[in-house]
Formats: structure tokens, C-alpha cells, sequence
């Protein structure tokens, strides 16, 4: 199968230096196998997608030189896709509804305070035991000991990493259905990865952890495997990652001052460490 990479951002804001560095190299890899580089939009959150932003990001790939194949992929168009693997899960008794509100999960878990210092506190459970509440809508969660025991033993190829051992169950009961959109992230990109026969998923080392969970649904869902590419995320100088929050500029400010994008592609590519490849060869350069 030849290799296909993507670039999968979600229009919630605009892309800054870390997107472009993440793109150049899904571009890169891709290119350089002679395989194919997609394009994914990521717009399922109703509350934070805005159209405005997608045509921005793809201006902005464009800016950079980027180019890809095929249409852009639109997640907001495939909803009924997701909504057919939950129901699977569903009769597969794997997933159950959830009607807690984030303030009665937080009071929860301070009520518990069970979770071991520095480990990020998981959703206590409470609607496996209590009936969900008829007059909210619910979000699906997964039953993360059943699918475990379901799916049994699992890994993945991680270009940096090695061989890894899914380990999903810190995660807990992950949402798999939002109740204001009928996937979450994680059920939507393990899926679209492979309906579009993605090879080669790259992405930042912040997404590592959600690769146990996908590789879970995976089994699950019976998807084929991707190889892993996490590389590391871009620093400004003070060492802290370039994200919008941390105020880094978007590349559509740079575009509309006039900024040449290739050249700002030629010397981020110049500043990329390579991914180490299986065997130590790097496979960027
Ligand atoms: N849509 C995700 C984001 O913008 C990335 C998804 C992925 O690469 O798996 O952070």
C-alpha cells in the first residue's frame, strides 16, 4: 500500500508555528515515499469549529507550499460514519450513556480524592452505577475494563518509540460520543485514519497518550493499524511550546504581512530533528 500521511487540524483557531512544522513534515515523509498527503478537517466540536478559520488554514498550507491529494476531508461530514461504529459498541454493550455535567464529575473526584498524586483524575464511573438522567442528553462512554477484556493484548510500531503496549486503562471511561456532537475526537480520527488508508499517522508527542485509546478502538472497531510518527513539539526560545495560547504568531499574521511562507517552510524544515526510523535511519531531514 503506498504511504498516506495527513495533516488533520480542527478550525478552533488559527495554525501557528507548530501546526506548520507538523504539516511540513506529514508533507515531507509522504513526498518523499512518492505516497500521498491528505488534508483533514477536524470540525466536530460545534462549539468551538469556525468556518472562517478552515479557509485560513488551508491558505496557509498553500502559503507554505504545501500541497495535497484529493479533496479535503470535512469530519462534520460523516457523522452518520461515527454514529454506525458507536451503535456497534453500543450492541456490543461496550459503551453506556452519561448525563454527569463537568461540575458534579469535578466534585466527584475532589470528593474521592483517590487519585494518586500527579496522575491526571479519571471519570469516577458514576453512570455505570446511577441511571443516567432521561432529561439530559447523554454523551457515550466507553466501558475502558470490558473493552480492555474484550480486545486483549495490544501494541503499536511507534517511529520514536519503538514497539508500545497499548495501556488505555489510566484513561478510564473516555467519551466516545459528545453530548453535543456524535463523536468524539477519538472515536472520529480512529475511524477516518482508516476509511482514508492512512499509513502513516504524524503527529505531536502531546497526542502519544490518545494513541493507546485509538489503538483500543481500533481492535474494537476491527481497523487496521497505522504507524505511529509522535514528534516533538516546537519551543520558542523560553523553552515553552509554540501554541496559540502561549501567544505565538499565527501564520496567516505572517502571511498577510507578506511574509515569503516557502522560505519560512525551507527553515523550519532546516530546524526539524529528524524522526528516527525503524533501525535508527532518520526518515526526515
Ligand atoms: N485535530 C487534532 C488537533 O488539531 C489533531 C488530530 C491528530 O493529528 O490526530 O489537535
Amino acid at each position: 500500500m503506498p504511504m498516506t500521511t495527513r495533516f488533520a487540524p480542527s478550525p478552533t483557531g488559527r495554525l501557528h508555528l507548530g501546526h506548520a512544522a507538523s504539516a511540513i513534515r506529514a508533507h515531507d515523509v509522504a513526498r518523499a515515499a512518492g505516497g500521498a498527503f491528505l488534508v483533514r478537517i477536524e470540525d466536530i466540536d460545534p462549539g468551538r469549529s469556525r468556518p472562517e478559520h478552515v479557509d485560513t488554514i488551508l491558505a496557509d498550507l498553500r502559503w507554505l507550499g504545501l500541497d495535497w491529494d484529493g479533496p479535503v476531508l470535512h469530519q462534520s461530514t460523516r457523522l452518520s460514519v461515527y454514529a454506525a461504529a458507536l451503535d456497534r459498541l453500543r450492541a456490543a454493550d461496550l459503551v453506556y450513556p452519561c448525563t454527569c455535567t463537568r461540575a458534579e464529575i469535578a466534585a466527584e473526584i475532589a470528593a474521592s480524592a483517590t487519585a494518586p498524586h500527579g496522575i491526571a483524575p479519571i471519570y469516577p464511573g458514576t453512570c455505570r452505577i446511577r441511571a443516567p438522567d432521561p432529561a439530559r442528553a447523554a454523551a457515550w462512554r466507553l466501558r475502558m475494563d470490558r473493552a480492555i477484556a474484550v480486545a486483549g493484548p495490544l501494541d503499536w510500531h511507534d517511529i520514536t518509540a519503538g514497539r508500545v503496549i497499548a495501556a488505555p486503562g489510566p484513561q478510564g471511561d473516555v467519551v466516545l460520543a459528545r453530548r453535543d456532537a456524535p463523536a468524539s475526537y477519538h472515536l472520529a480520527v480512529t475511524i477516518d485514519d482508516a476509511d482514508q488508508g492512512v499509513t502513516d499517522v504524524i503527529r505531536g508527542v502531546d497526542l502519544f497518550d490518545a494513541t493507546h485509546v485509538h489503538r483500543l478502538l481500533q481492535a474494537l472497531l476491527g481497523l487496521p493499524t497505522p504507524r505511529y510518527h509522535h514528534h516533538p513539539l516546537l519551543t520558542g526560545p523560553d523553552g515553552r511550546r509554540l501554541a496559540k495560547r502561549d501567544g505565538a504568531p499565527a501564520l496567516a499574521d505572517l502571511r498577510l504581512a507578506g511574509a515569503d511562507g516557502t522560505a519560512l517552510a525551507a527553515d523550519l524544515r532546516a530546524t526539524l530533528c529528524p524522526l528516527a526510523a525503524p533501525g535508527g535511519t532518520p526518515s526526515l531531514p
